[in-house]
């Protein structure tokens, strides 16, 4: 059915509004309250609302997101190549705590079937994982998850899955640099995931920079470190016990079988909604992230904190732009200083490599109708919700208090991810507007879609449609219930997401701002 024109506009100040219709419209086309447009706009790209003049703001979510080049007449396409990007937010005199927390209900009564540990977290899945130290023992552990998976897992059917945790660190780096922390403890709270049940094993190679003891500093970890290794947890393929590869895959099937006997006398048992602990990440964004579903994740999020649970945001220069948002959305000024820290951190980073937070945009972004980072930033940012951010992580840390987190990490949607499963989620919500086929090994990823096109289209790839509220044909508040009450389906294991049903997932990607050697 043809679609009438239709714009979405975000904020009555707004001056531009974006295209709905599939495929964008024509020239010519009238919207219901007589606006024409004076050339084709494609979908998601912005409509002039009103005549702008040279240098004019150009405002979206009420924040200006550029600056007219020429004068640009009401129904002109606005896009990235006829407005300039504002500078940056300094990070001086930001409103600190400004911000009363919303009053916002307690949510009580809903619970998930979850894997409680020792420690108090809950897993969503029962994941063998075998931590390795160095990327040299890859092949080796790669061969040795194949053979578990033939082998030993259909002997342990309440077991999910085993992976592998390999990485491109361990050696060949400047590993006692100030910011080698960064990747040294991601791998390290990887480990301790939820979804692992506390059975750490480690495949090591033996000579490599980061050492087993390192990785786990005794009295941190619960790990066997026997002499004998084939009675430890760890590994060492090095080890002269080992003569040739099949000892090596040995060693590794003998350990993993202790874990396996353990991990399989788990059960699930009925746990709180306070006891998740969800990512939400977005990738292969669009002008529709920040009209629904990211408002949709907001709205979910804003569930989840009421729910007594524990949420993070990240995507540093994805925030940037609206650092004042967040400041006067902190806790208190503790948790607004932690959150200029990390950003001064990153622009530190950034400047290094002689890059700006403007390195952020891909050419998917503004095909999608993003012109700059700032508007995505805008649309980024809803995401998290209204709550108060109540705790803020660096990269790799691992999260300790419930509530609405900033856990700051690159955008990147892999290292993102990776340093979210480090955090400790048992759960990720991955919003797109280009499609991605993005997902996790380590922890179930449900994906949203901003579009219904897309939706369609990648039928068996999106797991929820967000595109219905551009529509009309849903609210936010419908698609943030719908996405709260599948976290709890597939936190439960009583359904899978779309990529767990095809078995695809990315590999953990690090974050090393540390120099190699
Ligand atoms: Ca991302």
């Amino acid at each position: 059915m043809e679609q009438s024109p239709l714009y979405i506009r975000v904020h009555p100040q707004d001056n531009v509004a974006i295209v709905v219709n599939d495929g964008g419209l024509p020239e010519g086309a009238v919207f219901a309250d007589g606006l024409v447009l004076r050339e084709r706009v494609p979908q998601g790209h912005k409509v002039a609302l009103a005549d702008l003049a040279e240098n004019e703001a150009v405002v979206r979510y009420n924040v200006v997101i550029g600056y007219a080049l020429k004068v640009l007449p009401k129904g002109s396409w606005i896009n990235e190549h006829v407005i300039r990007m504002p500078e940056p937010p300094g990070l001086e005199d930001l409103p600190i705590a400004t911000r009363a927390a919303p009053d916002m209900p307690a949510l009580e009564g809903f619970t998930f079937e979850g894997y409680r540990n020792a420690d108090g977290s809950v897993g969503s899945r029962n994941i063998l994982a075998i931590t390795t130290t160095v990327q040299c023992v890859s092949g080796v552990v790669e061969h040795a998850v194949a053979r578990i998976k033939a082998e030993l897992l259909p002997r342990y059917p309440n077991v999910d899955d085993v992976v592998g945790l390999e990485h491109t660190y361990g050696c060949g780096v400047a590993i006692d640099a100030p910011d080698a922390m960064v990747p040294i403890r991601t791998v390290r709270n990887i480990s301790l995931n939820p979804n692992f049940g506390g059975e750490v094993m480690i495949v090591s190679l033996g000579c490599e920079k980061l050492q087993p003891e390192r990785l786990m500093p005794v009295g941190t970890i619960p790990i066997a470190t026997a002499g004998d290794n084939s009675n430890g947890d760890v590994v060492v393929l090095q080890d002269n016990a080992h003569v040739g590869f099949q000892s090596m895959i040995d060693s590794i099937m003998r350990t993993a079988t202790h874990h396996l006997e353990r991990l399989n006398r788990r059960r699930r048992e009925t746990c709180p909604a306070a006891d998740l602990v969800i990512g939400v990440q977005c990738g292969g964004s669009d002008a529709f992230s920040g009209l629904t579903a990211n408002p949709a994740v907001g709205f979910a999020t804003d569930l989840l904190v009421r729910a007594g649970a524990t949420v993070m945001f990240s995507e540093v220069t994805e925030v940037r732009d609206g650092v004042d948002q967040l400041t006067s959305r902190a806790a208190n000024a503790e948790v607004a200083q932690a959150i200029i820290r990390e950003m001064q951190w990153y622009d530190t980073y950034l400047k290094r490599g002689g890059a700006d937070r403007s390195a952020n945009t891909t050419p998917g972004n503004k095909k999608g109708g993003l012109s700059n980072i700032v508007e995505k930033a805008m649309g980024s940012i809803i995401k998290s919700g209204n709550s108060a951010i109540s705790g803020v992580l660096s990269p790799g840390e691992k999260v300790k208090q419930k509530g609405l987190i900033f856990a700051a990490t690159p955008a990147s949607d892999f290292i993102c991810g990776t340093l979210q499963v480090a955090a400790g989620i048992n759960l990720h919500v991955f919003t797109t507007g280009r499609g991605t086929p993005y997902s996790l090994a380590e922890v179930p990823v449900i994906k949203v879609a901003t579009r219904s096109d897309l939706a369609r289209r990648w039928h068996d790839l999106m797991d929820i449609d967000a595109g219905r509220i551009a529509t009309g044909d849903a609210t936010i508040e419908d698609v943030g219930w719908e996405l709260f009450r599948l976290m709890l389906d597939v936190a439960s294991g009583r359904k899978q997401t779309c990529a767990e049903h095809l078995k695809l997932h990315n590999a953990l990607t690090l974050f090393n701002p540390a120099p190699v050697t």
